[in-house]
């Protein structure tokens, strides 16, 4: 390996999860190194990156390492301390910057962003002591609802269903009364996001929307385009780019959409590429990991060129290793080879249930309509289930 020096152009990423493998692939391949900084020794991203920083994150020492490596920094997941970004920021470039990636991070503040900016959410409360719960009788009727940490939840991690006062005490006490959201639970006619990029000029990249079905509070299935009124994609694409625009924001990010009852709701934001984006990388000629890069290092994010404009994409769980009951055996692929369909496994070490191991790819074939494609793409499933 060459050198490790600033000139050979490395990209430094903090996290080294599935999405930093993506962009680190995709950063090799326009040139650049990429340095990892993950403190877990069998991340994806760190035994492909050119190196692996495996240290904890507030571990200042190894984040001098890292200066000394790269100028240009960014993150693959929200729950890097925002306090890490700023110790990076005051000597290299960290994209997006830590006072966006700190507002997307904590539920509390970006609600509270999101309201300033006048951007549609849905009735929440903050629940940081048993003085706000008391203060809930007084306001309209919040249940049932959703209490959600402010911090370090994912994939519906840190969220629990309450129907009443007492359950959400319960709740509370059992999330170790760290502060917390409680959202009105809405009634979803459909999930959708906006996958988008931004650079340090303000030129914006938004791929076509993405509806998302989840299960259990996880991304299962993404259909793109997503099967909503144009009238509607517009908005949403109107509040997605004022987001960007208010946040300042640089690099790729993500909106996450409600519809309930023909209203539009913003759930969140994501600072980084994000999972439903997935299929960019087979579907169109420069994919969300592709735009992360350019964005990172300065440029202006490449138009969107998709090459098959209808694709479905499935989330591979680490359920499915243990489809046949306790004991683990790895799923079989290759009854559903096909050109058309793209598998990626992530490499991970030990598949848990709940655990992104990998995801499929069905790329619709000219001719094909979407219901077309998401039914194969509930075949594939089976067959994978079933073998
Ligand atoms: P995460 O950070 O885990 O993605 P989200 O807040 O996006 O957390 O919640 C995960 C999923 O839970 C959402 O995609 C949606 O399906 C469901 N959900 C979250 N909040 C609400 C809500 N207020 N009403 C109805 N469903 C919700
Ligand atoms: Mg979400």
């Amino acid at each position: 390996m060459q050198e490790l020096n600033k000139s050979f152009k490395f990209l430094g990423i903090l996290g080294g999860g599935q999405l930093g493998q993506f962009f680190t692939m995709a950063a090799q391949k326009m040139g650049h190194a990429v340095v990892v900084f993950d403190p877990d020794k069998k991340s994806p991203a760190g035994k492909l990156a050119d190196k692996h920083i495996c240290r904890s994150y507030d571990d200042l020492e190894a984040l001098d390492e890292l200066k000394k490596i790269c100028n240009l920094v960014t993150t693959e997941f929200e729950n890097i301390p925002a306090e890490t970004l700023r110790y990076l920021e005051k000597d290299v470039i960290v994209r997006p910057k830590a006072k966006a990636v700190s507002i997307a991070q904590n539920r509390i503040k970006e609600k509270s962003f999101l309201k300033q900016s006048g951007i549609p959410i849905g009735r929440h409360a903050v629940i940081d002591n048993f003085k706000s719960i008391k203060l809930l009788n007084d306001e309209v009727d919040m249940f049932p609802a959703i209490l959600k940490t402010a911090q370090f939840g994912y994939d519906g991690k840190g969220q629990t269903h309450v129907n009443d006062v007492k359950e959400l005490e319960r709740a509370f006490v059992r999330f170790k009364k760290v502060p917390c959201i409680l959202e009105e639970k809405l009634d979803l006619d459909l999930e959708f996001s906006i996958v988008m990029a931004r650079s340090i000029n303000g030129d914006y990249l938004e791929y076509p929307l993405i509806e998302n079905q989840h299960e259990a509070g996880i991304l299962d299935l993404s259909i793109i385009p997503a099967r909503i009124p144009s009238i509607i994609k517009k908005e949403a694409t109107k509040l997605a780019k004022k987001i960007a625009s208010d946040l300042n924001y640089i690099g790729v990010m993500a909106v996450e959409f409600f519809i309930s009852n023909n209203h539009l709701y913003v759930n969140e934001i994501a600072p980084r590429p994000h999972n439903s984006g997935h299929f960019s990388i087979d579907a169109c000629v420069y994919n969300q990991f592709d735009q992360q890069v350019l964005t990172l290092a300065g440029s202006r994010p490449k138009d969107e060129e998709t090459k098959f404009p209808v694709s479905v994409m499935l989330n591979l769980l680490g359920d499915l290793w243990f489809r046949k009951g306790e004991k683990k055996s790895e799923p079989n692929f290759e009854m559903i080879k096909s050109s058309e369909i793209k598998i990626h496994l992530y490499g991970k070490y030990e598949p848990r249930i709940g655990r992104k191991m990998g995801h499929i790819t069905i790329l619709g074939l000219e001719k094909q309509s979407i219901d077309d494609v998401i039914r194969k793409a509930e075949s594939i499933r089976k067959t994978i289930w079933e073998n």
